[in-house]
């Protein structure tokens, strides 16, 4: 076997990797083709509030429906789409049709008022960040659609900041300075430095759902909870709320909300689906 001859060689070596490859080509070069005959669709999973149960909002996740392959997971094709710059365009595709299923969700009588509208959390790519147009397209689609800023959260993974500049900054900041959430997603599989997030303009932490997996024992281990218990506090005290990731059981749900998690995400609640039901659910829990 290549495997330590470097990324090309090591994937002529093993036959399934060598058609991964193939089709990874394949892919790269559909990509753009996809976005203009409109391939792609977003599922919407619910984000439910743990003290009272009731649905706040969901997670854009976008999918490919391939003519040939069937459906393609975003870890498959996001990759390729950042590889090739065709992040940007898909990237600001999905903010658009988010906010305006946002804004939809407002316009339609369902959501519990008390709860306040459905917002939507809408994932940014590291080669967003950089890009300049990031403000002014995400300014110009909440005003196009006429969503408060507030109802959207833009999420950015922990190891897209690690070590992050001001320049980088600049534009999250902007963008929270007008009421959008930033959220610091899959937080704690980087090696970010706690104290670093007093200089972030984030106002949300999720969890990564390492944490969640972690608690799958019975009892779950004392010191993985200490380590969530000792996250949720130092966010609390810098007035950032948690959301926890991939919560697939009612005992971890239970256990996250004593360990003092605000927002809750994961198949215990709800798979990614349809923007519609999303209504219904939150109708649901407000009936
Ligand atoms: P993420 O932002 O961390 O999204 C959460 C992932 O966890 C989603 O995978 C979701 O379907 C999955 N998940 C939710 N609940 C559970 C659970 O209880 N158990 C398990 N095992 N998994 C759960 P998905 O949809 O495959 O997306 C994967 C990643 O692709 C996302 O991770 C995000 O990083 C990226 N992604 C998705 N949509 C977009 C997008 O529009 N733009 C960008 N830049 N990235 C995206
Ligand atoms: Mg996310
Ligand atoms: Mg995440
Ligand atoms: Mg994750």
């Amino acid at each position: 076997r290549a495997k330590h001859a470097g990324g090309n060689r090591y994937e002529l070596a093993d036959p399934e990797a060598d058609a991964r490859a193939i089709t990874r080509h394949g892919l790269t070069t559909a990509l753009p083709v996809a976005l203009e005959r409109g391939e792609f669709f977003i599922e919407y999973q619910p984000l439910v509030h743990l003290g009272d149960g009731s649905v706040r909002g969901a997670e854009a996740l976008v999918r490919w429906l391939h003519p040939q392959h069937g459906v393609i997971s975003p870890d498959r094709f996001i990759p390729l789409a950042e590889h090739t710059g065709l992040i940007v365009p898909l990237g600001r595709w999905v903010l658009e049709q988010s906010v305006r299923q946002a804004r939809a969700w407002e316009a339609g009588a369902g959501a519990d008022p008390a709860a306040g509208p459905l917002r939507v959390n809408v994932n940014l790519s590291p080669c967003q960040l950089t890009h300049p147009g990031l403000v002014s397209d995400t300014v110009e689609i909440l005003e196009r659609a006429g969503l408060a800023p507030g109802s959207l959260c833009l999420e950015v993974t922990e190891s897209a900041l690690i070590g992050a500049d001001d320049d980088l900054l600049k534009p999250l900041r902007r963008l929270a300075e007008m009421g959008v959430d930033i959220a610091l997603d899959d937080f704690g599989t980087g090696y970010s430095n706690l104290a670093n997030l007093r200089r972030l303009p984030v106002s949300v932490l999720k969890l990564d759902r390492a944490f969640t997996q972690g608690m799958q024992h019975f009892p779950a281990d004392p010191v993985d909870l200490k380590i969530i218990e000792g996250i949720v506090s130092l966010a609390h005290s810098l007035d950032l709320a948690v959301t926890v990731e991939g919560v697939e059981t009612g005992a971890q749900a239970d256990q996250l909300r004593e360990l003092g998690c605000d927002t809750a995400q994961g198949w215990y609640y709800a798979r990614p689906g349809p923007p519609d039901r999303l209504h219904e659910l939150a109708l649901a829990d407000a009936t």
